[in-house]
C-alpha cells in the first residue's frame, strides 16, 4: 500500500499547514529559513553555514523533522538487504579506509561468482536487495561483474542488485578500455539495478586530494551518477564527514548534489555518515560528535529540497543515534544488512543481525511508523509492530 504523504509534490503546502514548532518560531534564524522554504526558494549556502554554526540543535532538528513529516508523515522506510563485498583488494589506499588490502595480503579475498551466490543463499528468502561494493581490483574488468550479476539474477531474480561506487565504475571502464556509458550499459544489461552512492566522501577536490588521492574527482563522481541516471539507473549519494573538511565544505557538498539532481533527478536517497577513526590512517581527523551528526542530518533535510530520502546509516551512527536521526529529518534507516565489513573494519560496533521485525520495533520505539520498501522505493508495505523495551527511546541529544 502506498503510504500517506508519499508523493513529495506538495510537501511545501503540507508544511505551510503544520503548526510551527515553538523552537523554530522563537529562533530568528530558523524562522527566516522556514519563510524561505515556504516561498518556494532554496536555502542558500551562506544560510546553510549559518544554520550549521549558530542554530540551536533542537530548533534545527524540529524544522528538519517538520519537513520530513510534510513529505512522509510518521513513515520511516527500511528494506531487508544484505551487504556482500566482492573483493577487498584495491589498487588505491585512501587514508580513511580500513577495508582495503594489497593483492598479496594474507587476508585479501576476491569472490568468484559462485562464492558471491553462496554468500546470498542463506538470506535469499528474506532479502530483496544485495548491496555489493568492493575495492579496485588490479585485474578485474567489466566481465567479472557481468558474470557475478548474471549468475545472481539467474539464481535470485527477485533480489535487486545495488552495486558499485562511482570510482569502481571508473576503474572498470579504464580496465576494460570502454567508456563509462558503455560500462554501465553492459552492467545494467547483466542485472545491475542501482548504484549505492558510496565514495562521494567530500566533493571538494582539495580535501579529496588529502584523504583519498587517486580517487575520482568531484566532477567525475557527479558525471558518473549523471550517466547512470541518463541510462535509467537510479543511484544514492553519500557524504563522509568528520575527517578534515570545514563546515563550508560540507555545505558546498550538499549544494553540488542538489544542483546535480536538478539536471539528472536520479538520486533516490542521501546517506551522510561520519568518519570512524579506528584502524585508519588519518590521525588529524576531527571526529564528528553526536551533536554534529544530528546537525548534518537535519541540515541535509533542509538544504536537499529535491532529494526525497535521507538515510540514518545505522552501520556508522549506531541504533541509538539512528533513533534520534529519524526524529530529526531522516525518513529512512539502513536495512537488515546481515554482514558488513567496511564500517566494522574501521571500528563500528553496530549489530548486523537485525531482521525486519527488529528494525520495525526500533522504528516504533522511536515513536514512528515502519514501512518496508523495496530497493528502488517503488513498492511499500506498512508494518505493524510492538515497541522494543528500550530505555533510550526519547530523542535526547548528547553533546558527545
Ligand atoms: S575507499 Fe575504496 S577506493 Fe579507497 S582504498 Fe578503500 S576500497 Fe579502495
Amino acid at each position: 500500500m502506498m503510504p500517506k504523504y508519499f508523493s513529495d509534490s506538495d510537501w511545501r503546502a503540507n508544511l505551510a499547514d503544520f503548526p510551527v514548532p515553538i523552537s523554530v518560531e522563537n529562533d530568528p534564524l530558523l524562522s527566516k529559513t522556514l519563510s524561505i522554504i515556504l516561498e518556494d526558494k532554496r536555502v542558500p549556502n551562506e544560510l546553510g553555514v549559518e544554520l550549521y554554526r549558530d542554530a540551536s540543535l533542537p530548533a534545527l532538528a524540529s524544522l528538519a523533522d517538520s519537513i520530513k513529516m510534510s513529505r512522509f508523515g510518521k513513515n520511516i522506510f527500511f528494506n531487508e538487504n544484505l551487504h556482500v563485498n566482492t573483493t577487498n583488494v584495491c589498487v588505491l589506499a585512501c587514508r580513511f579506509c580500513a577495508f582495503r588490502r594489497g593483492a598479496r595480503s594474507e587476508d585479501a579475498y576476491s569472490l568468484s561468482p559462485e562464492e558471491f551466490i553462496s554468500r546470498i543463499s542463506p538470506f535469499s528468502d528474506i532479502i530483496d536487495e544485495v548491496h555489493a561494493v568492493g575495492g579496485l581490483h588490479p585485474e578485474w574488468t567489466v566481465d567479472n561483474y557481468v558474470r557475478i550479476y548474471e549468475m545472481s539474477k539467474k539464481k535470485f531474480p527477485h533480489i535487486s542488485i545495488k552495486s558499485l561506487t562511482a570510482v569502481e565504475v571508473k576503474h572498470l571502464s579504464t580496465k576494460s578500455g570502454i567508456s563509462v556509458t558503455e560500462t554501465l550499459r553492459i552492467l545494467k544489461n547483466a542485472g545491475l539495478d542501482s548504484l549505492p552512492g558510496g565514495g562521494a566522501e567530500i566533493l571538494v577536490d582539495k580535501i579529496r586530494d588529502r584523504i583519498c588521492r587517486g580517487k575520482e574527482t568531484s566532477s567525475e563522481y557527479l558525471e558518473i551518477h549523471e550517466i547512470a541516471h541518463s541510462l535509467g539507473i537510479p543511484t544514492n549519494c553519500t557524504m563522509l564527514f568528520g575527517t578534515i573538511e570545514s563546515i563550508e565544505d560540507r555545505v558546498s557538498h550538499l549544494d553540488k548534489l542538489r544542483i546535480q539532481q536538478d539536471s539528472s533527478s536520479g538520486f533516490q536517497c542521501f546517506v551522510p555518515y561520519p568518519f570512524l577513526k579506528d584502524n585508519t590512517r588519518l590521525p588529524e581527523a576531527r571526529l564528528a560528535s553526536a551533536d554534529e551528526i544530528i546537525r548534518v542530518i537535519s541540515l541535509s533535510r533542509i538544504m536537499l529540497d529535491n532529494i526525497p530520502h535521507i538515510k540514518a546509516y545505522r552501520m556508522n551512527i549506531g541504533d541509538h543515534l539512528a533513533s534520534i536521526a529519524i526524529n530529526s529529518g531522516a525518513d529512512d534507516i539502513d536495512g537488515t544488512v546481515g554482514h558488513e565489513e567496511i564500517m566494522h573494519e574501521a571500528g563500528s560496533e553496530t549489530r548486523v543481525d537485525y531482521d525486519g521485525k527488529k528494525l520495525a520495533r526500533l522504528i516504533v520505539s522511536s515513536g514512528l511508523s515502519p514501512v518496508k520498501r523495496d530497493s528502488t522505493y517503488s513498492s511499500f508495505k506498512n508494518i505493524e509492530s510492538e515497541p522494543e523495551n528500550l530505555t533510550w527511546s526519547l530523542p535526547i541529544v548528547a553533546s558527545d
